[in-house]
């Protein structure tokens, strides 16, 4: 196991530990067991090392920790046969650090980094995995369909429950996030509005 994924682990754990949002949406696997995953790459890596956007003490080890995995990390192209999935995918990014196709294997739930770069909006989606997003650094404007919108910074928290249409905007700053997902594990995402997408 390469150095910078357990150190991933030793930092998601600790979060875990630290904040009850998290803690209170999924227990943390007690033993993730560490299984081979193939390097996706994708330049976003690069990005979000270069310019990773402010953080807090807090925040700050296991946004450096995911920065440091991220040329390991199997990077995904969730859209890619959507009409904006290349303009999406060069915005925005994720690897999964625990669960099925991860480093650190775990059945009940998933965790991802995203990062998305400055000045872009990712349009309203939807799946039916419950998710919370925890910004690690940067900032982003958080959508929920019909509930308006708020900015998050590091430390903040967002819910989205099963099927709730959700979209994320950055402005001057980027964003990166660690994301949890429970219930239905295996189902992608999909855009809330196809056909307002040209
Ligand atoms: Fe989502």
């Amino acid at each position: 196991m390469d150095p910078r994924w357990s150190t991933v682990l030793t930092e998601a754990r600790a979060l875990h530990a630290t904040l009850p949002a998290l803690s209170a949406f999924c227990p943390f696997p007690n033993a993730p067991g560490p299984q081979d995953i193939s390097a996706k790459h994708d330049p976003l890596a690069g990005a979000m090392a270069a310019a990773p956007g402010d953080t807090t003490p807090t925040m700050a080890p296991l946004r450096d920790a995911l920065i440091a995995a991220a040329p390991l990390g199997q990077w995904r192209d969730t859209y890619r046969d959507t009409p904006i999935g290349a303009e999406l995918h060069a915005h925005f990014g994720t690897y999964e650090v625990l669960g099925r196709d991860a480093p650190f294997a775990a059945d009940a739930m998933r965790g991802f980094v995203i990062y998305q770069a400055p000045g872009y909006h990712y349009p309203m989606h939807h799946h039916p995995a419950e998710e919370l997003y925890l910004v690690l650094s940067g900032q982003a404007e958080f959508h929920i369909d019909g509930q308006g919108s708020t900015i998050l910074r590091p430390g903040d928290t967002a819910y989205h429950d099963s099927n709730q249409p959700h979209a994320l905007t950055t402005h001057d700053s980027p964003v990166i996030a660690y994301v949890l997902w429970r219930g239905d594990l295996s189902t992608k995402p999909v855009f809330t509005y196809p056909e307002a997408l040209t």
